[in-house]
């Protein structure tokens, strides 16, 4: 029996259409052609690649009202932030037409003792890449991995999420308006379940965008067979407030950085630090500017809301929970909390510590919790006190004391002044550290994780003059030392140390008469030799 998603509209309660769920034949037969077309797809130069990924470049912006809509009607928010993702995606495309092929070429390896030899090496694909996406910026965070890997060589299967299943069945009605893409991406909608069985089905390599709780789940799968998995998980963004912020710059974009997209954002801020020196003017600031903040739903490309409705249902039982947790341990709600259907006021917090939820694990709501602090020391160790360690943002006017309290903060990206604007930067790499996961989105380093580096030894059969073939024979022991000595001496007296030995040696066998000659010799040998080394040591094309 064919299952289906029905796409419900968050806002509304209706339903606005539906997809059949992949199923085990489904994931199966996608597996077999991605396996198959790889080999085709591989072969294809980047340039070819590239211009092959323009051209959906190209359907997207045309496609740009229809894409809006479709996010709109899916989960919720404003047409203009649906437009961001657009934005991201095609930028992203952008970047790739003007770099990708450098990133992908060749690069030669200094040979080290092997002189007559060359060696360098090859970013390749890995193969069929599984990339499962999430709800919250459904277009962006299944297309761009996506076409990375494709970029990059690799054939795709892609999950999108099964909460915004709409946004997935344009993804592939898009691919499918480009005849030269078809063969090789397919599309495979459905729940957790067909992501699980997608993971199963012995992919090359799996990409994951979703929380940390899946991510736990499919590293325990992909550790059966070492398969490489990388992941962009969950956050709690902390905001630290430090003496020299620019206060009302920092409540107004600390605002907008907490309840963008309903506070859906896995960078969104989800705790804030003060010190106390501006704790109650920061405070005050925050009441001010969320009160300015309008909730509703449009469909009007001139939409003047600030916050759509929540997108996925799953998502009120948690936000309830944190914030019960944190009343009955002491915390005061200052403004908003309440929940009316899928919409839920922003919510400004206070009296909050470590031993909340609310503090420690992903909300992923409009809720912003603010902490007062002693000072910078005190707002560092709490923001590191997380076992999540995606984004951060730092305010302070001071540019070294911003710029230490960054350097020391445990997570994969820092925004001073500002939040959230790292992440839209094209090539600014994107990504976390501890349970946020170990993926790098954006520019070189995302199109490079989705290869292994393939390394070349080439050139003809040994010579007998090369000094690394002399090493392979037996009694070349004094050869080594010497070559040792001349190449890697860490210091002048270090490396002319085999001729002084060899002058003690010869000095002491009483052969002063050849000294001087056999001196020369040996400095000359030992001179070419260390200009040679010195010179191909240098050489990289890098
Ligand atoms: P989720 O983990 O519930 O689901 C993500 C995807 O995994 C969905 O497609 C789902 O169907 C699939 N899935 C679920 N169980 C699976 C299994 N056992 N095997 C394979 N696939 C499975 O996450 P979500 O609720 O869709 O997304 C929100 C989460 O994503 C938040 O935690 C957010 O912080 C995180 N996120 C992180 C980033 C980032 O870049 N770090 C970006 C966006 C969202």
């Amino acid at each position: 029996m064919t299952e289906t998603l029905p796409f419900i509209n968050q806002a509304t309660g209706e339903q606005f259409g539906q997809v059949t769920m992949a199923t085990q034949d489904d994931v199966s037969r996608a597996h077999k052609e991605m396996r198959l077309n790889f080999e085709v797809w591989r072969r294809k130069p980047a340039a070819e690649r590239v211009r092959i990924l323009r051209l959906l470049q190209e359907a997207i912006i045309d496609a740009t009202d229809e894409i809006t809509a479709v996010i709109n009607q899916d989960t919720g928010k404003s047409r203009q932030d649906a437009l961001i993702e657009v934005f991201m995606v095609v930028d992203r495309l952008h970047q790739y037409y003007k770099n990708a092929e450098r990133w992908l070429r060749r690069r030669r390896v200094p040979p080290g003792l092997y002189v007559f030899r060359r060696f360098y090496t090859e970013p390749h694909p890995h193969g069929v890449v599984a990339v499962i996406g999430p709800w919250n910026y459904p277009f962006d965070l299944c297309m761009s991995p996506v076409l990375s890997a494709l970029l990059a060589g690799n054939t795709v299967i892609l999950k999108p999420s099964e909460v915004t299943a709409a946004t997935g069945a344009l993804i592939e009605k898009l691919f499918k308006r480009i005849p030269e893409l078809v063969p090789y991406v397919r599309i495979l909608h459905g729940d957790g379940k067909v992501g699980a069985a997608v993971v199963e089905s012995n992919p090359d390599l799996v990409f994951l965008t979703g929380s940390t709780a899946t991510g736990k789940k499919i590293a325990a799968e992909t550790a059966k067979t070492l398969t490489p998995f990388l992941s962009e998980l969950g956050g709690k963004d902390p905001m630290l407030v430090l003496e020299h912020a620019d206060v009302k710059a920092a409540a107004k974009w600390g605002v907008w950085g907490a309840f963008v997209n309903a506070g859906q954002t896995c960078m969104g801020l989800e705790r804030v630090y003060a010190v106390e020196a501006v704790y109650d003017e920061f405070v005050a600031a925050v009441l001010e500017e969320t009160k300015k903040l309008k909730m509703g739903y449009s469909t009007e490309l001139n939409n003047q809301n600030h916050m759509g409705p929540l997108t996925f249902e799953r998502q009120i039982n948690i936000i309830r929970d944190h914030l019960g947790d944190a009343i009955a341990k002491g915390a005061n709600v200052l403004l908003g909390g309440r929940i009316d259907g899928l919409f839920m006021e922003p919510t400004i917090v206070v009296d909050v510590d470590h031993s909340m939820k609310l503090m420690r694990e992903e909300t992923f709501g409009p809720i912003l919790p603010i902490m007062k602090v002693r000072d910078e020391t005190e707002a560092i160790w709490l923001a590191n006190d997380s076992h999540y360690g995606l984004s951060a943002c730092v305010w302070s006017n001071d540019m070294r004391q911003a710029k230490r309290a960054a350097h020391r903060l445990q997570v994969g990206s820092v925004n001073i002044n500002d939040a959230i604007s790292h992440y839209p930067v094209s090539l600014l790499p994107f990504g976390g550290v501890k349970q946020s996961g170990n993926a790098r989105t954006h520019g070189k380093e995302e199109v490079l994780q989705f290869t292994h580096l393939r390394s070349y030894a080439v050139g003809r059969s040994p010579l007998p003059f090369d000094i690394a073939t002399q090493m392979r024979y037996p009694g070349r022991y004094r050869l080594g030392t010497t070559i040792l000595h001349f190449a890697f001496g860490a210091t002048p007296r270090q490396r002319v140390q085999p001729v002084v030995e060899a002058l003690d040696s010869l000095n002491a066998a009483d052969v002063k008469p050849n000294l001087a000659r056999v001196a020369a010799v040996l400095g000359g040998l030992m001179a070419v030799t260390a200009v040679l080394f010195g010179l191909l040591r240098l050489k990289t094309e890098d």
